[in-house]
């Protein structure tokens, strides 16, 4: 996985701490991470954090889901790569690649699960009757 290993430590981090789980294993976890991730990013997500923001977030079809805004395709073939951190222009959190999303070939379709192509969408409502 091209992930880079800051990056993985950080979402780790970030699993934990916006999760229910309090015990004292995932306490050390999180002591644990939070000494090996470099100042200047923890700096940065717990900017975010404290505003009850997720600090990173999955990009999924070359859109950021924290903002929801479109992302350049170097930004999505640097991820890809994983020879840099990345962070959205818009709302500035740090940028992962989910590892089975985030696909920027359009010739996945077979493969594509139809389920999360449904997800979220409302049904249409019938033509209303006058
Ligand atoms: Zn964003």
């Amino acid at each position: 996985m091209a992930m880079l290993e800051s990056m993985r430590w950080l979402l780790r981090l970030q699993v934990l701490e916006f999760g229910q789980t309090q015990t004292r294993a995932v306490a050390a976890e999180v002591a644990e991470l939070r000494s090996k991730i470099p100042p200047q990013i923890l700096g940065h997500y717990d900017r975010l954090r404290v505003r009850g923001k997720k600090g990173i977030v999955p990009v999924v079809n070359q859109v950021c889901t924290g903002c929801h805004m479109r992302l350049p395709l170097a930004v999505v073939m640097t991820l890809k790569r994983g020879d840099d951190i990345q962070l959205c222009d818009t709302c500035g959190r740090y940028l992962y690649l989910p590892e089975d999303a985030g696909e920027v070939e359009p010739n996945q379709t077979a493969t594509e699960p139809a389920k999360t192509k449904r997800r979220g969408r409302k049904p249409r409502a019938k033509t209303v009757a006058a």
